[in-house]
Parts: structure tokens; C-alpha cells; sequence
């Protein structure tokens, strides 16, 4: 039997590692945590019946216990209930699917907890991938990459006995606006960036693949799950989303993992590596394919891309900046209260008005999310 917990079960990644629990009776549900869809959360606790769950707010924690009164299990609320479900009794792994940094404190305590992580949580290390990736060895701990791309590159390392690549090729479909000059992206609506052509995803990352910051965190995120050097990881913009990722070795030789786009490979092959399991999904039928085509990405339209090597190359703080202005500046797009190139105009103001820490501890991480905040807030007002 495998024990798994997951924070953000009721999220596009959440409810897919559910769908796969569902079709493997060898997984056990240990805990669950969500934000504020109690209703979906009610119906996850009476079908998996884990012992632990917990949601954000106190009200909606009380209002759940009325509802599964009928049941034993704890409800919890608020960080303190992250925690809590993170590092709860026998799970063994536990799926980071929260969307944010509220996901990073977790993750810290699970790692201490002896936790392996599957790891779907971008902001884990992009803002503090300096600490967990060391932390995760002390402890002994195993991160597997959830997102689509970092599981390509980890099956193409499979395998290789330490062979050492020369570089990483990180795909990208190019988002809903391949093509596109700035100029053409003035007036654009949040209903057309959330138009993904290849994937289905949550609204946050969806914007975040319309203006390429998705790929900038994602080149952070590979910096560190492979221990590679920014000038190791090149983006290549593949449109049919087929190529997943590849690793080119020192020979020459490029190994890639190819599907369909379908997040349930790769939380799948979280959950049960080294070992592959039958899924029912669409198989990939090449013929159909006929072509795959590659562009190099255009960094003057997609600003995005090239601020976070530049957050990168600084250290420090920078990436949490970074994510953080990101994160401020989709949520006010999706409100309609800027426009699109607002966002990595938002991103490049914080990173050259924010303080800049180089050493930056776990506090300092979390500290710079709200400073960052605070002076979006202040921008906004004059
Ligand atoms: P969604 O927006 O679909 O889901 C987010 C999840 O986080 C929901 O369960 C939500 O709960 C939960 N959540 C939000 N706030 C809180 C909170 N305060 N406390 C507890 N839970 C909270 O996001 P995705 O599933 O798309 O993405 C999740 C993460 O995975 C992101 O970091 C994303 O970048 C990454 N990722 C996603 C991929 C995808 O295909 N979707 C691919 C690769 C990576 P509720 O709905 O109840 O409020």
C-alpha cells in the first residue's frame, strides 16, 4: 500500500492525482487540503476517507465538521492545517498541488517530517530552491518533479548512471499568443490568454503561459531539481507540445520524453517511480502528428522569459521578487485592472525597486512576498 497526502486537492493537479488514486486501489488518501471549495472538498473526504483534512479559513474548517459529522477525521484550518495535512501520520509522499507560496512552509515541514514530495508547487524553488534542495538531502528526502517539462527531463536522466549532459532543452508550446508582437497584445482579454492551445491547467499558471513567465519559472525550477547552470538550460518553443522536455548529453545525444498532453503521466510516474504503471489516456499516434516543429523564443515580446534569468542570475531574493510581482500583477489582470503587458511591466519594476537581499533565508523569502505586495499596493494608490 502507498500513503499520500495532497495539499491543493481540489485543483486541476489535485483532482488529476485523485482521478489516479481512484484507479489504483494500492493508494491510500493519508490528507487533503484545500482553499475554500468545501463543497468539492466534502465529496473528496466522504470518497477517499482520509483521517486528516484541512481548509483555509476557520469558518469553512467549522462549517465542514457540521457537514461530515457522520465521519471520524480531524478538519484543521489556516497554515497551521497545511501543516498539519503536510506532515500527517504514514504518508509517504506527499503532493504539493497548492498554487502559490503559502505552498513553501509545507513543503519545508513535510521535508522534516521525512516526507517525499512530488512536486507540482512551482514557487517551492524558485523563491527558496536554495534551501529546500539542500534540505532535501539532509533529510534524505526525494523530489519528483510533477510539472510535465521537469518530469521529461528526469525520465531522460533515467537511466544514465550519472552521465553528465551538456544541456537541457525545456519545450514550450509558445502559449496562446506564438506569434504575436507586442504591439498585438496591447488590448488582449484575460478570455483570450486563458486559452491554452495544448493544455488544460489552472487560470494562475494558464496567464502565466500566455506571457512566458510560466517557462521563466519553470528554467528556475530546472536550475534546481538538476543542479544545472542557467547557460545549461536552453527554451525551445515546440507548439504541438509533444516533446515534453529533453536532455542532450556530452556525446551529442539527445534523450526526450514524448505524450500527450496529460498531466496524469507525469503525477503518476511521481507517485509510483521508478516503476511505470498502465494509465488509461490518449496514446500518442505519431502519424497523425506528420510534423514537430521549433522556434527559438522571442524574449523582446515575452519579456517574462528573459526577467527570470535575469532574477536568476541575481539570486538573492530576486526570484521571490519576481514571483511575487507575477503573481500580484495576474490576479489584478484577471480582475481587469491592468492590461497584459502590464504583467511583465509589474515584474520589471519590482525587481529594480524592491530590496534586494543576496543571502536570503526562509523569512527573508517569506518577507519579500508581502514587501512586494505592499508596493505594488503603493503604486497602485498614487
Ligand atoms: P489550481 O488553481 O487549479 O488549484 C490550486 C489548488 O490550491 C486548489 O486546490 C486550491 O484550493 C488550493 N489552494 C489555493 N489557496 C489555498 C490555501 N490558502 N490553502 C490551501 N489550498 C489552497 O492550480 P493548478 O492545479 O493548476 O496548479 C497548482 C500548482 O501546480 C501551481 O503551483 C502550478 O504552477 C503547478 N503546476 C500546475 C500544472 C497544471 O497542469 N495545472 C502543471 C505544472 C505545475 P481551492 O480551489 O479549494 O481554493
Amino acid at each position: 500500500m502507498k500513503y499520500i497526502s495532497i495539499i491543493g486537492s481540489t485543483g486541476s493537479i489535485g483532482t488529476q492525482t485523485l482521478e489516479i488514486v481512484r484507479a489504483n486501489p494500492d493508494i491510500e488518501v493519508s490528507a487533503l487540503a484545500c482553499g475554500k471549495n468545501i463543497d468539492l472538498m466534502e465529496k473528496q473526504i466522504r470518497e477517499f476517507k482520509p483521517a486528516c483534512a484541512s481548509v483555509w479559513s476557520e469558518k469553512d474548517a467549522a462549517d465542514l465538521r457540521t457537514r461530515l459529522k457522520d465521519m471520524n477525521i480531524q478538519i484543521h484550518s489556516g497554515m497551521e492545517g497545511l501543516i498539519e495535512v503536510a506532515t500527517y501520520g504514514q504518508a509517504e509522499l506527499v503532493i504539493t498541488a497548492i498554487v502559490g507560496m503559502r505552498g513553501l512552509k509545507p513543503t519545508v515541514e513535510a521535508i522534516k517530517a521525512g516526507k517525499h514530495i512530488g512536486l507540482a508547487n512551482k514557487e517551492t524553488l524558485v523563491t527558496a530552491g536554495h534551501l529546500i534542495m539542500p534540505m532535501a538531502k539532509e533529510y534524505g528526502i526525494n523530489i519528483y518533479p510533477v510539472d510535465s517539462e521537469h518530469s521529461a527531463i528526469f525520465q531522460s536522466l533515467n537511466g544514465e548512471n550519472g552521465n553528465e549532459y551538456e544541456k537541457i532543452l525545456l519545450t514550450c508550446s509558445g502559449g496562446p499568443f506564438r506569434g504575436k508582437k507586442r504591439s498585438d497584445l496591447v488590448n488582449v482579454k484575460a478570455e483570450d490568454a486563458l486559452k491554452h492551445p495544448n493544455w488544460s491547467m489552472g487560470r494562475k499558471i494558464t496567464i502565466d503561459s500566455a506571457t512566458l513567465v510560466n517557462k521563466g519559472l519553470e528554467v528556475m525550477e530546472a536550475k534546481w531539481l538538476f543542479d544545472a547552470e542557467l547557460s545549461q538550460i536552453e527554451v525551445v518553443v515546440h507548439p504541438q507540445s509533444i516533446i515534453h522536455s529533453a536532455v542532450q548529453y556530452k556525446d551529442g545525444a539527445i534523450m526526450a520524453q514524448l505524450g500527450t498532453p496529460d498531466m496524469k503521466i507525469p503525477i503518476q510516474y511521481a507517485i509510483y517511480y521508478p516503476k511505470r504503471r498502465p494509465l488509461e489516456s490518449k496514446r500518442l499516434d505519431l502519424f497523425d502528428i506528420g510534423t514537430l516543429t521549433f522556434e527559438r523564443p522571442d524574449t523582446e515580446t515575452f519579456e517574462g522569459l528573459a526577467f527570470a534569468y535575469e532574477a536568476m542570475k541575481k539570486g538573492g531574493n530576486m526570484p521571490t521578487i519576481y514571483n511575487a510581482a507575477n503573481e500580484k500583477a495576474v490576479a489584478r489582470f484577471l480582475n481587469g485592472e491592468i492590461n497584459f503587458l502590464d504583467i511583465p511591466a509589474t515584474i520589471k519594476d519590482c525587481m529594480d525597486n524592491c530590496k534586494f537581499i543576496p543571502d536570503a533565508t526562509l523569512i527573508d523569502v517569506l518577507e519579500t512576498e508581502t514587501a512586494v505586495y505592499e508596493y505594488i499596493e503603493s503604486r497602485t494608490k498614487n
